[in-house]
């Protein structure tokens, strides 16, 4: 296989949304192919019939176009070893679940649904007794004659081992007399996953098979059909589970009550692609000789390695990535973060605001969009005011010196006609000069008696310069008479 182009597939289930850890799956499985130059598939496993939920392909599609992981060969763009959605690959299936049928590697059972529930133990869990296993060939033409529905079970050895060598876990061995005789077409003409993936990975040439780690005991089987066909093995790399912080302080597999698990909604939530991309890299795998946090997709493609991947369990935090996403907020250029921040400002602020200028206070202060909301609440509204916020010691204010400075100050500000930081700044440092008082203490009480809370984003002129005019004038006239 040494020198062979590496191909890689994501194999997804249109079930619903698309889980991080899904996500996680598709990433590493496209990081290996084009770390090694190789190519990558997309492929639609829709033969659950009873799953599928209407739109999900559309998602997946979606996000991974979003995350910037493309594929060489998939539903839309095509390929040479399509289609690349299982339901429409039916007919290959059952040439080549009869393929093992004729070799004796499957067979026709006709069990009713009646003697398998009888099969099952008090726990409902149901092995399979081998009953159709030796029916005679008359047998099996008379039941198809009087069309007696029936699926094509495969035969697995009774005695022996199974055993492969796994990428992420090692040698992965189990007795044969313990795998039963599993489904690979099912009555009503659909493969199981467990018979079309390993037909598909076959016919589209995968070398690696990247996928989550609830797979890594049911390979044998799967294992078991590559030798039936007398086809190589492919590369089994199986990655361990994400799992979720619990109140508890114990760790559970990732689920909604950890917080938002699919791509959607953490992109809802206002973190960007590319910070989710960057961070569930990270969970799992690890660059060689370095401790690099800060991948661009180009960077984990050449950093991408096999040898990274862990396989004690990941665990997300979600502190985490809303560092990861500050900082990619933080290097986002001006104009592309005052495309998103804009649009939820002028949702929540009224006209006279002056946004960009809020937009620009906050760029380096949010580490999500969905922080924007809280982040001008003062702005939106005026807050309850806590006295207790005029008095600061390093500028040596209190409230009574506070509201001296806002009686002095408001003709001043109500005499400035062009309304911007710089203009304001000037005429509030002349006023502290001519009063011999420290700038800061000028600013500190205009700031707060505008804002009317601690901390914000931006000091006493640039705040006046979004409020506007008029809102900073009422604000400063509202403190003095809530300070008198
Ligand atoms: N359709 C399977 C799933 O979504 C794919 C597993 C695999 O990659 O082989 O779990």
């Amino acid at each position: 296989m040494a020198d062979k182009l590496i191909k890689t597939r994501f194999a997804p289930s249109p079930t619903g949304f698309m889980h991080i850890g899904n996500l996680r799956t598709a990433l590493y499985s496209y990081l290996l192919a084009k770390s090694q130059e190789g190519k990558f598939i997309l492929r639609i496993e829709d033969t659950d019939q009873v799953r599928l939920v209407e739109g999900a392909t559309d998602v997946i599609l979606k996000t991974l176009e979003m995350t910037g992981i493309d594929y060489d060969e998939g539903p839309v763009v095509g390929g040479e070893n399509g289609p690349y959605i299982q339901s429409q690959r039916l007919e290959i299936y059952r040439e080549y679940a009869q393929k093992l049928v004729d070799s004796g590697h499957a067979y026709y059972c006709f069990c009713t649904p009646e003697r398998l529930e009888s099969l099952k133990d008090d726990k409902g869990i149901g092995g399979y007794d081998g009953h159709c296993r030796s029916l005679s060939k008359e047998e099996i033409e008379k039941n198809l004659a009087e069309g007696k529905p029936y699926v094509i079970r495969q035969r697995m050895p009774d005695t022996g081992t199974t055993s492969y060598f796994d990428q992420v876990y090692g040698e992965v061995s189990i007795d044969n007399s313990e795998l039963r005789d599993q489904v690979m077409m099912k009555a009503d003409g659909y493969p199981t996953y467990n018979f079309c993936h390993v037909v598909d990975d076959y016919l589209m040439g995968v070398t690696h098979v990247v996928r989550g780690n609830e797979y890594l005991t049911s390979t044998p089987k799967y294992c078991l059909l590559y030798d039936a066909f007398g086809w190589e093995r492919p590369c089994y790399v199986h990655l361990p589970l994400l799992m979720g912080k619990d109140e508890d302080g114990n760790v559970s597999k990732l689920s909604k009550r950890h917080g938002a698990v699919s791509f959607q909604d953490l992109v809802a939530d206002g973190y960007l692609p590319e910070a989710i991309v960057n961070y569930i890299a990270l969970l799992g795998w690890c660059p060689k000789d370095s401790n690099q946090e800060f991948f661009t997709m180009d960077e984990l493609k050449k950093a991408f390695s096999m040898e990274g991947l862990s396989k004690s369990p990941a665990v997300f935090d979600y502190e985490k990535l809303r560092w990861f996403n500050s900082e990619y907020i933080k290097k986002m250029p001006e104009d592309l973060y005052q495309e998103k921040a804009l649009p939820i400002l002028d949702e929540i602020c009224g006209d006279n605001v002056n946004k960009k200028k809020l937009a620009e206070l906050l760029h380096s202060r949010i580490s999500a969009f969905s922080d924007i909301k809280d982040s001008v609440a003062f702005v939106t509204s005026r807050l309850d005011m806590d006295s207790s916020l005029y008095t600061n010691k390093k500028n040596k204010t209190t409230p009574e010196s506070c509201l001296e400075v806002l009686k002095d100050c408001l003709p001043l500000l109500e005499a400035v006609s062009d309304w911007n930081n710089d203009q304001l700044f000037a005429v509030l440092k002349d006023y502290a000069a001519s009063k011999e008082k420290k700038a800061g203490a000028v600013m500190w009480a205009i700031r707060i008696a505008v804002a009317r809370q601690g901390i914000t984003p931006g000091g006493a002129t640039e705040l006046m310069e979004v409020f506007g005019k008029e809102e900073s004038l009422d604000r400063i006239r509202l403190a003095i008479s809530e300070l008198e």
